[in-house]
């Protein structure tokens, strides 16, 4: 360990830097619009995002008064059958995308599905779909089950080598990635591959799952073809909350929803047994919308309202960039995974022999984090809602866990069916 506690570093000045950072970030700061329980540091909002009041004043209103009162009349009257797209655009702001082009509704594995397979659909006689094997598992199974589906090649390639696979190739119909590594917390350059993929005559497709929310995604400058993402992690959409997909609107006309429900439909009232995909993004729509959920999540994105995404990334990486610093100063001596440098989405992930104990200890502490196999305790920096204040909280818990070895604790060893 290179660091010792020296004045420039004491939990004193720690606290100084804590306070003089949350007060240059306060134009960021939306604690106040969210519902976190007192003496909680949250840093799970990659996993679950936290409630918001005004998710749960839309979800409440929605059951309530357009459920309750409204009944049948408020698929008109409140906007229940183009919530998907009207949701979708305020996504699709976030994310760097046009409007028209972000729909919600499935989960993010259906939504992956979709994506992944009407991609390669659109590149005939190419054989290959590119993935990452560390992937988070349901994106390597469903480009799997595509690729069975379709008769391709699925080929476990790392985003640090697809550039290099890509160059001069001609085999390959898709190049399909998570932005950001959901073990690691690595961010991909996907302006890079899409481009190397645009080259190769491939096209790509991108998981958001970690990234949305907390990192300047750029879907349109980065010329990404399709992406899908999450609305329950960093959009705090709530438990599961409908995730997302982006078409490219060059692609849309050629779109093939490989799941031709009547919500795709141009005219789903003419209850025709025939299929005309709907216009635009609604094509890449199936059933019937999760309305409530849909609008716990409508309600959750206007924490954003008013933030401009650059400013939200500058408090992110400052937070989860302080919170390095502060192990660092305390002197907790757990290896980092995550990069130290901007190539990083919001979490910072440490290995621990004993991760899920740790992260039990921490939990007990009222510090709540996740354990990820094989080693690691993963910590999310939802932006809105944490402050460097928490991240130095954090860190001190962390290092009283370590140095008091309360992992060691037989009630922090039995694993949950989550975890
Ligand atoms: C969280 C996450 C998912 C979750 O998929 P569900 O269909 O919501 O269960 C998928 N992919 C990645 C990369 C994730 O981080």
């Amino acid at each position: 360990m290179s660091h010792t506690a020296t004045t420039a570093s004491t939990p004193e000045t720690l606290r100084a830097r804590a306070v003089e950072l949350d007060a240059e970030h306060a134009a960021t700061d939306r604690r106040d619009a969210f519902v976190l329980p007192d003496g909680v540091v949250y840093l799970d909002g990659n996993s679950l995002g936290a409630l918001s009041v005004a998710a749960r004043e839309a979800t409440a209103d929605a059951i309530s008064r357009q459920w309750g009162e409204q009944l049948i009349r408020a698929w008109n009257e409140s906007g229940w059958w183009t919530a998907p797209e009207r949701v979708g655009d305020r996504i699709a702001s976030l994310v760097g995308a046009p409007a028209g082009s972000v729909v919600v509704g499935d989960s993010t594995t259906v939504s992956l599905y979709k994506a992944v397979h009407a991609a390669a659909r659109l590149r005939p006689g190419r054989t290959v779909v590119l993935t990452d094997p560390d992937s988070f598992p349901t994106d390597v199974h469903v480009t799997r089950g595509v690729c069975e589906q379709l008769g391709l090649t699925l080929e476990l390639v790392s985003p640090r080598d697809a550039v290099t696979r890509l160059e001069g190739s001609d085999d390959v119909a898709l190049a399909s990635y998570s932005h950001v590594d959901y073990r690691t917390g690595e961010l991909w350059d996907l302006a890079a591959i899409t481009t190397a993929a645009h080259d190769a005559g491939a096209l790509s497709c991108w998981d958001l799952c970690h990234s949305a929310g907390v990192v300047e995604v750029g879907l349109a400058v980065g010329r990404a073809d399709f992406a899908v993402g999450c609305g329950y992690k960093y959009l705090s959409g709530g438990p599961g909350a409908p995730a997302f997909i982006y078409v490219a609107p060059e692609h849309l006309a050629a779109f093939t929803n490989p799941i031709l429900g009547w919500n795709g439909h141009a005219t789903p009232f003419a209850m025709s047994p025939d299929h005309v995909p709907a216009d635009g993004i609604t094509r890449a729509r199936v059933g019937t919308p999760p309305v409530l959920g849909i609008a716990a999540l409508e309600g959750a994105l206007t924490a954003y309202d008013g933030l401009d995404m650059g400013d939200v990334r500058r408090r992110s990486l400052s937070l989860t960039g302080f919170f390095v610093e502060c192990l660092d100063a305390l002197g907790v001596d757990l290896p980092v995974v995550t990069p130290r440098d901007e190539t990083r989405g919001s979490q910072v992930s440490l290995r621990h022999p004993d991760a899920y104990a740790v992260v039990q200890a921490l939990i007990a502490r009222g510090v709540i984090g996740d354990f990820r196999e094989a080693d690691i305790v993963r910590l999310g920096f939802a932006p809105l809602y944490l402050s460097h204040e928490d991240a130095l909280a954090a860190a001190v818990h962390l290092r009283d866990v370590l140095d008091g070895r309360e992992y060691e604790r037989p009630e922090f060893a039995t694993r949950a069916a989550v975890t």
